[in-house]
């Protein structure tokens, strides 16, 4: 365990509030030891750490470069200009706006640029993997929206295009979402491009999930195609907790104005420069490799979950994550979410499509790769994981057999260290 990683200023810290400072140590022991495949979290690099912990943070920057409300914003300008300059390269995209303090307020935004409340929108439903911010009745969304949903077919479990187009011309949405937290698959932009000028929408992408995937052209983008696109940077994007929004340039304005004054105030300009940070790492080749790495590996964990008795949704992934239904196994989501949590194994229960439990029970997990990728993870341990994670589910009753498998996942993080040094 090594505290200079934080560097001088950690010394400070432990002087002054050793609680928070023992905090601090004991979570990045906890990130080190146990295997991270929640599908939607990743190691950022140190030098997206150090951006994100700067003096930056103390800067009050509402308003746009150039068109701040307050006095000395020349150099967070800078930081601004050049990722939003970044982030137009990195996607080809004619606007970008880095404010968004998280992917949910990207989506407020979005909601704010192009709809009334009360106006319909047409997403994925919730069930199906759809986000809260798709019109669940407890977020926003669903509360000042008419949220129409589509999903995906049962037979297959892909989405159901004609589904959508037939919903589409029925109940004439403003706006048509795609993306999910929870779909393993492609989705098809061409498609849903022509359905939405069939019916005179506006194409939005929340791309929270695959971004990365784009950044590092594993995937195709939905950029060429969308009216606008938002995300988080924090998936397999590996920047700072946040969001962004790409659009087409007649978007700019109506977007700038929903984040600010829409629903935002001073943007965090700390996590503005760390997405900057995290752009041009985007651009390298080395990232580009990541990225086509973090799906080879995601293939390989569903097919060795497959071997171990589950069933990968669809039938596999093309993508950073799967969702694997483990009813084979005799157990549901939750009790395997927490075998596999006392194991030092961290991943999430997950609904299936057209799921008999409830989506606090679930008969799914969700398992994705960005994380121990990163940590250099191949191919050839993605059957020892699956090898964990189903002994976890099947015998995480037993405190021995925990242990057992606890100390197998500690022999293997260790061989592949976390922020080392
Ligand atoms: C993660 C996610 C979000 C929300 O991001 P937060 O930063 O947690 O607010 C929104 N949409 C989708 C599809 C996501 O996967």
């Amino acid at each position: 365990m090594s505290s200079n990683f934080f560097g001088p200023d950690f010394q400070a810290l432990q002087g002054q509030d050793p609680e928070i400072a023992a905090i601090l140590i004991s979570e990045l022991d906890r990130q080190r030891q146990n295997l991270q495949l929640i599908a939607s979290e990743n190691f950022t690099s140190s030098a997206v750490l150090a951006a994100l912990g700067s003096t930056l943070s103390n800067k009050y920057a509402e308003g746009y470069p150039g068109k701040r409300y307050y006095g000395g914003c020349e150099e967070v300008d800078k930081a601004e200009v050049i990722g939003v300059a970044r982030a137009k390269e990195l996607f080809g995209a004619e606007h970008a706006n880095l404010q968004p303090h998280s992917g949910a307020s990207a989506n407020v935004a979005v909601y704010q640029a192009f709809a009334k409340p009360g106006d319909t929108v047409l997403a994925m439903s919730l069930p199906h993997g759809g986000h809260l911010t798709h019109g669940s009745k407890v977020n926003f969304s669903g509360k000042w929206f008419n949220v129409e949903s589509y999903g995906v077919r049962q037979a297959d479990e892909l989405i159901d295009y004609g589904e959508l187009l037939e919903t589409a011309k029925r109940v004439r949405p403003k706006m048509i979402c795609s993306g999910a937290t929870a779909y393993p698959r492609l989705i098809d932009f061409k498609r849903i491009r022509e359905i939405c000028d069939e019916v005179g929408a506006i194409m939005w992408v929340d791309a929270a999930h695959f971004i990365g995937l784009v950044a590092g052209k594993a995937i195709p983008s939905p950029v060429p195609y969308a009216d606008v696109v938002s995300f988080t940077t924090h998936k397999v994007l590996r920047g700072p907790r946040g969001g962004m929004i790409l659009s087409k340039a007649a978007h700019a304005a109506a977007i700038d104005k929903a984040i600010f004054p829409g629903m935002q105030g001073g943007p965090i300009m700390s996590a503005v420069a760390a997405k900057a940070v995290a752009l041009k790492e985007c651009q390298q080749s080395s990232y580009q490799a990541y990225a086509k790495q973090v799906i080879e590996n995601a293939k390989a964990l569903a097919s060795a979950l497959e071997s171990e008795g589950m069933r990968a949704v669809s039938g596999g992934t093309d993508t950073h994550l799967a969702l694997i239904d483990i009813r084979g196994t005799g157990m549901n989501g939750k009790v395997a979410d927490e075998r596999c949590g006392r194991s030092g194994i961290t991943l999430n229960k997950n609904a299936i499509p057209f799921d008999p439990e409830s989506p606090a029970v679930a008969s799914g997990i969700r398992v994705g790769t960005p994380a121990v990728t990163t940590q250099g993870m191949g191919v050839e341990q993605m059957p020892i994981i699956g090898n964990l994670i189903a002994r976890a589910i099947r015998d995480g009753e037993d405190e021995g057999k925990c242990a057992q498998i606890r100390s197998e996942v500690h022999a293997l993080t260790a061989k592949f260290p976390v922020y080392p040094g």
